[in-house]
């Protein structure tokens, strides 16, 4: 059977990374929408969004005047990271998330580069620049992933994958 080119059959990296895409959607947060998603060998681990956590404030609810609430990088104060929600979630389900890669919109902030680390998640695949979104110089959380042997890539960066 012929396959046609506009519709490319996806490979499982297309397919993670549109989902961590809907997810960001989900984000009841102002300031950022990020979506996450944690998969080994071709199946889903867990999956996380940015926010408050559950059951606490809906920024876009509570503030939807004033934005969230700020800490001292600009970032909501109250809201967990994308993929910290994917990896707390998983942890506790008492899933081994070891060797697994991440898929997450917006490349993590140097705080969630520390718990990837220490997770063992072998891989990394970002889509947008956390420096260029924070206006900062560096990729300061893919340097100290990369830095200390965690595999990072920027998705689809000069590829042009058609999702
Ligand atoms: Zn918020
Ligand atoms: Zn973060």
């Amino acid at each position: 059977m012929s396959k046609t080119i506009l519709n490319p059959r996806p490979n499982f990296d297309d397919i993670f990374m549109e989902l961590a895409k809907n997810l960001a959607r989900r984000s009841h947060c102002l300031k950022a929408q990020v979506g996450a998603v944690l998969a080994k060998d071709t199946r889903i681990i867990s999956i996380g969004y940015n926010g408050p956590p559950a059951g606490t404030h809906n920024c876009d609810e509570e503030f939807p005047e004033t934005g969230c609430p700020r800490d001292a990088k600009g970032s909501c104060s109250l809201a967990l990271h994308a993929e910290q929600n994917a990896i707390l979630y998983a942890v506790k389900n008492g899933s081994n998330i070891e060797g697994s890669t991440l898929y997450i919109t917006l490349a993590p902030c140097i705080a969630c580069a520390r718990v990837i680390y220490t997770m063992k998640i072998q891989k990394v695949l970002y889509l947008d620049s956390y420096a260029a979104y924070k206006g900062i110089g560096v990729e300061e959380g893919v340097e100290f992933l990369r830095r200390f042997g965690v595999e990072v890539e920027q998705y689809g960066a000069g590829t042009g994958v058609v999702l």
